[in-house]
């Protein structure tokens, strides 16, 4: 088996494969993706898509200082939803 690249969660620092965080992503032209499809190239940030870890994550500013640089609220916005509806999933899973 080949080995997968491991990323780690900002907040939690638990490390796995990158399909298990959300990755955020910062261009070179200042444009923040989340979970880009279209393959923005930039610094990334990935956290484990559970909301203890995004509450965590803004606590500690964790997404700015792994992004360097300020992260919109709409994007935050958006990042928790997307935790969310997550999050949700996993509960009936259960
Ligand atoms: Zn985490």
């Amino acid at each position: 088996m080949r080995a997968k690249p491991q990323r780690t969660c900002v907040a939690c620092r638990r490390k796995g494969d990158q399909a298990t965080f959300l990755r955020i992503v910062a261009a070179a032209d200042g444009r923040i993706g989340l979970n880009p499809a279209a393959r923005l190239q930039g610094r990334s940030a990935y956290i484990c898509r559970n909301l203890n870890c995004y509450e965590l994550a803004l606590k500690n500013r964790s997404l700015e200082r792994s992004l360097r640089r300020q992260i919109p609220e709409e994007i935050l916005q958006e990042l928790k939803e997307l935790i969310e509806v997550e999050d949700k999933k996993r509960k009936e899973l259960v």
